[in-house]
């Protein structure tokens, strides 16, 4: 008899970007297939949107409408409750209640897989939650293990090839499976502007999502710049510059948006631009602290982009644009000094 395998649906929102490899390779080695929903679209968009309250807040309407685009495609859909991955440093509450909210407002979903992380509540509880979650797959426990392991190897070598061949994380999960996930690049041989280098920070849920942010680091790097994003640089490196600006993490994502604005203020990059969505408040205050510390030093041009479910794809461009002109412009007349 041949056993049917079971598909575990993952939706491409929140924190696809940081974990997909990771959790392919548990569910593969247990002998899973994974699906990954589609790239964002405006239907999904409208969907997700339809089956929440209107400030609920955009990357999390993005990730109802992944869910649903799931619904007839999987057996089970994975969503985790992560609540802190580092000692005393915490998640968005919207991530801690994901899976129920997700069980109230898609009552068709599949059955969902959680699993809570918390690391401060101890090793042993994290081991035990990782094995009630392979228990759904196998009940031996040797295997649950050792697809874990196999996982956290291939989580450390995805940030290792981000960070090491600056990399964003859809180009990284291109390279580790194959499957195209970005444009192709422009060639950047630009005469006029091939040294210019625009850091981008903010969640890679904003980031990366070319629906959302209109195809951002494609356009910046269309248009012969160097994209640098928070991925590329080391968690050290995020950590020791949020230890200059705001002394210790207390947000998870301190490190996207504080740690790495610090970074590249103080690393000599042409231009940084700070994503942010509308009702976010932790995103606020952060992107706030980077905007201040961007006036105090007076040597980066820095621009704040708010992202939100009707903003208008030609106002994000026409920002863009006069952004880049002002960094064109100031370069040239700092060769010509
Ligand atoms: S950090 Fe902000 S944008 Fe991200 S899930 Fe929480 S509220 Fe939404």
């Amino acid at each position: 008899m041949i056993r049917k395998m079971i598909k575990i649906g993952i939706p491409r929102g929140l924190l696809y970007y940081q974990y997909y490899p990771m959790w392919k390779t548990f569910f593969e080695e247990l002998g899973a297939e994974v699906v990954v929903s589609p790239p964002t679209t405006q239907n999904m968009l409208s969907q997700g949107s339809s089956r929440v309250v209107a400030d609920t807040c955009l990357p999390a309407k993005v990730f109802l409408g992944h869910v649903l685009s799931l619904v007839e495609e999987c057996d089970y859909i994975f969503i985790p409750a992560i609540r802190s991955v580092k000692s005393k440093v915490y998640n968005c509450a919207k991530f801690l209640g994901l899976p129920d909210m997700t069980k109230a407002v898609i009552p068709e979903s599949p059955p969902i897989l959680d699993i809570d992380i918390d690391i401060n509540k101890g090793k042993r509880n994290l081991y035990l939650a990782i094995y009630q979650l392979g228990r759904r797959f196998t009940w031996n426990p040797f295997k649950v293990r050792q697809a874990s392991i196999a996982a956290w190897q291939t989580h450390l070598n995805y940030r290792q090839l981000m960070s090491s061949h600056s990399l964003t994380p859809p180009q990284a999960i291109e390279r580790i499976s194959g499957t195209p996930e970005t444009e192709p690049k422009a060639n950047s041989s630009h005469p006029t502007s091939a040294q210019t280098t625009i850091a981008i920070i903010g969640h890679p849920y904003l980031l990366y999502d070319e629906h959302i942010n209109y195809r951002l680091v494609h356009r910046l790097e269309q248009a012969h710049n160097k994209v640098l994003t928070p991925e590329m640089l080391t968690s050290g490196k995020r950590e020791s510059a949020i230890a200059r600006l705001t002394g210790r993490a207390y947000w998870t994502y301190e490190e996207e948006v504080v740690g790495a604005g610090e970074h590249y203020l103080q690393s000599g990059v042409d231009g940084i631009i700070g994503i942010v969505t509308f009702g976010c408040g932790p995103d606020s205050l952060m992107m706030d602290m980077v905007h201040r510390q961007a006036g105090r030093l007076k040597t980066t041009p820095f621009m704040s982009l708010t992202l939100e479910e009707h903003t208008a794809e030609g106002g994000v461009v026409t920002r863009l644009e006069a952004f880049l002109d002002m960094i064109y412009r100031r370069k040239r007349r700092q060769v010509c000094a």
